[in-house]
């Protein structure tokens, strides 16, 4: 890592130019680019807790929350080349969508 430190525009961090693109730095690069699953994370999220509570089959809801995990998991790679980067965004991606669920849950 080389170069001059700038502020991300989005969450003001200091971070290397070379992990700057125009003006995020790659967290909110992945941020951005998985927002939207990462609504329909929460929403399925709380369907399933919903079904749990009645004691109802949540199978159906578990794959659907599987097959966006695997969405998440393609544009995280599409857009980080390094592998082991790319490994280390979708923890921190799939940490933050389970996580959120639980914070809904806390506003209830
Ligand atoms: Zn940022």
């Amino acid at each position: 890592m080389t170069g001059i430190l700038l502020p991300c525009r989005r969450c003001g961090r200091q971070v290397f130019s070379s992990e700057v693109s125009e003006g995020l730095c790659l967290d909110c690069r992945v941020d951005e680019a998985v927002a939207e699953l990462r609504t329909e994370h929460a929403r399925l999220s709380r369907k399933r807790e919903r079904y749990r509570a009645k004691a109802a089959n949540a199978g159906s809801v578990d794959r659907q929350i599987g097959r966006l995990e695997e969405r998440m998991a393609t544009r995280i790679v599409a857009l980080v080349s390094d592998e082991k980067t790319a490994s280390a965004q979708l923890q921190r991606t799939l940490e933050k969508a389970r996580e959120s669920r639980f914070d809904l849950r806390s506003l209830r």
